[in-house]
């Protein structure tokens, strides 16, 4: 029997936090839903996970669809796209058997990828040894989310690109079904790239193809900016997102997303700090509900801190006993994001 391989990448670098992800986590079990009440899809599909963030790794190795459990997908910081596209290309080649002059293989895989962000690591070879490589490993879709996705990145991977605007549960959802559909009808053997046009969400205004001739220009300025904190009360992590302002070229605090407890544990590179100038508002800590947030001038940790603040604080990290400094201007630690 000949398989249908399928490969979903996702980004779970911290710009899919929250709404995103769990977007992309019920996605994946509707999707399944769908697939295993499908006689074709049941013979012929099989699927993987790879998930990056600052490491990339085949959270499901390919299994057919009767098999597969959905994984836990949780944030941290990077998006390390070359790592992935790399990964991509290692387990094509190991996972799907090639037709020869007595058997008839695999079909040609497909890999959709959804990533929001921009990569943090090197990923032009990737991408240029995916691109080139004949006969061509996989038809890929790759899927841009929200404001911040880099087009000229996605293009370098693949001609069919589409970028999903707004990033909502509900376009996520609509998002999966759509795949699983694609699917289902590759599974019955028509071999025709998948078109979007006869998606059901064709023409609901919040997803485009790109053109590769033709990219959306993409802002200068990085459009979010995420700060990693730390709540003075129950010492556990969370992040906060400042998105960008283009009117009044500031950051307004959007949202704080908790972080699972081993999330330092895997780095990304630091971008270079950014001065707390820019940045207005705050969102309450996840944990304990303080309203403010500050940055220890001993060992660089912010954290959450009770508005209005006390006349002395002690940091979460480094114990320091700290005074209030005032509100002058200082550098923010930022994460990669
Ligand atoms: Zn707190
Ligand atoms: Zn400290």
């Amino acid at each position: 029997m000949r398989r249908l391989p399928v490969y979903i990448l996702i980004d779970c670098s911290e710009s899919m936090a929250g709404e995103p992800i769990e977007g992309v986590q019920k996605g994946l079990a509707a999707m399944l839903n769908t697939l295993r009440r499908d006689p074709h899809a049941l013979e012929t599909v099989w699927i993987s996970v790879i998930t990056f963030d600052a490491n990339a790794k085949q959270v499901v190795p390919l299994t057919e669809v009767s098999d597969f459990n959905i994984p836990t997908l949780s944030i941290k910081p990077g998006t390390s796209l070359g790592a992935a596209l790399q990964l991509l290309a290692i387990r094509i080649k190991k996972d799907v058997q090639r037709t020869t002059a007595d058997t008839k293989g695999d079909y040609r895989p497909i890999v959709f990828l959804l990533t929001d962000g921009q990569p943090t690591d090197n990923w032009e070879d990737a991408a240029a040894a995916l691109k080139t490589v004949k006969p061509k490993l996989a038809n890929i879709y790759a899927i841009g989310c929200g404001r911040d996705v880099d087009f000229n990145v996605l293009s370098e991977i693949t001609d069919i690109a589409y970028h999903m605007k707004e990033v909502s549960g509900e376009m996520i959802a609509k998002f999966f079904v759509w795949l699983s559909a694609s699917v289902q009808s590759m599974s019955q053997g028509a071999e025709s790239p998948i078109s979007l046009e006869k998606s059901p969400f064709a023409n609901s205004g919040g997803f485009d193809l790109i053109d590769p001739y033709n990219l959306p220009i993409r802002s200068d300025v990085p459009l979010q900016v995420f700060l990693h904190s730390r709540c003075m009360n129950t010492k556990q992590f969370y992040m906060m997102r400042y998105v960008f302002i283009d009117e009044h070229k500031v950051y307004l605090a959007k949202s704080a997303h908790k972080l699972p407890d081993d999330f330092f544990s895997e780095g990304g590179d630091v971008p270079p700090a950014i001065s707390s100038d820019l940045l207005y508002g705050g969102v309450p800590c996840p944990f304990c509900g303080n309203a403010g947030w500050g940055q220890c001038g001993n060992c660089g940790q912010i954290s959450c801190n009770p508005d209005p603040l006390p006349p002395q604080i002690q940091c979460p990290t480094c114990l320091a006993i700290l005074r209030d400094g005032g509100s002058g201007t200082f550098d923010v630690t930022r994460s990669s994001g």
